[in-house]
């Protein structure tokens, strides 16, 4: 028998209806190719792969590992790896440059730097589905103005559309998560509606605009005062605003015209 482990962020899913809904959200094709991060007992991997013969998953438990051999051995195509998906390269798994489909019921405690990894991906990913805390994926979606807006609305919005599905709550899972859970999908853009000149340039500032998210953009960015100052009449963003109420499109100007200052 094996025992969930709370440093793995294990919550199994039990309940059926929920199961077949995410499925039937992910939506997968005979051809996809689909990665599962965390396939735990494989309460998805089991429906996931009568839909799609084709399987990969990411499992960081090793006791995990011969349960989901046994359970799924009549599928040739079912591949396992043992690691850990934080530390993945998830370009080793494409193949006939297909870009990947990768969905998950994932660890709660590694939820967001696994998101800033995979987003490190790009256009090798078509798109995420993922059971997270609700409050990530409030975040996640948020949007100028509402008070779960920050940088992780800002990043990820830069990177993808998000779009938050279903609610799910703890009574689905064994054991019950003290928290409510959400489904998402994150699906990265081929070719972005704003291009930042420097992505590193607009991380740092969004994250130095939201640290003090309760003053106005002229005090939270005295970092960049002397910048801001020499650009003038060049950015058409009001200072008197808060981090908040700027949209992606303003933090992308603001960034390339900022950068453009060092260059
Ligand atoms: N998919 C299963 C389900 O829905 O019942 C299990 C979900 S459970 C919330 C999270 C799973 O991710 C566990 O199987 C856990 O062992 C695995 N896991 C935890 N940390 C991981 C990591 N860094 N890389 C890959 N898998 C990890």
């Amino acid at each position: 028998m094996h025992k969930a482990r709370k440093r793995f962020g294990q919550n199994f899913l039990v309940d059926q209806t929920i199961i077949n809904h995410i499925v039937r959200s992910i939506y997968p094709k005979p051809d996809d190719a689909l990665v599962e991060i965390g396939p735990g007992k494989g309460a998805l991997t089991a429906p996931l792969l009568e839909a799609c013969k084709k399987l990969q998953v990411i499992e960081l438990d090793r006791d995990l590992i011969p349960i989901l051999l046994a359970q799924f051995v009549r599928y040739k195509d079912f591949k396992i790896h043992q690691a850990d998906a934080l530390k993945f390269d998830f370009t080793s798994l494409i193949q006939e440059d297909k870009a990947l489909r990768v969905v998950g019921n994932l660890p709660y405690n590694i939820s967001t730097p696994l998101i800033f990894h995979l987003l490190s991906f790009g256009d090798k990913i078509r798109d995420m589905h993922f059971m997270l805390q609700r409050e990530v994926v409030l975040r996640l979606a948020a949007q100028p103005g509402d008070k779960n807006y920050g940088k992780l609305s800002v990043m990820t919005q830069y990177h993808c559309a998000v779009s938050h599905l279903f609610d799910v709550p703890p009574e689905s899972f064994r054991p019950a998560p003290k928290v409510d859970s959400a489904i998402v999908r994150l699906e990265p853009y081929s070719e972005k509606p704003l291009v930042a000149t420097d992505p590193n340039h607009l991380e740092t500032l969004v994250g130095t605009a939201f640290q003090q998210r309760r003053k106005t953009l002229r005090n939270a960015l005295r970092s960049y005062e002397d910048d801001i100052v020499a650009l003038g009449d060049a950015i058409e963003i009001d200072f008197s605003l808060r981090a908040e109420n700027l949209s992606v499109a303003d933090f992308v100007s603001l960034s390339n015209a900022l950068a453009g200052c060092n260059n």
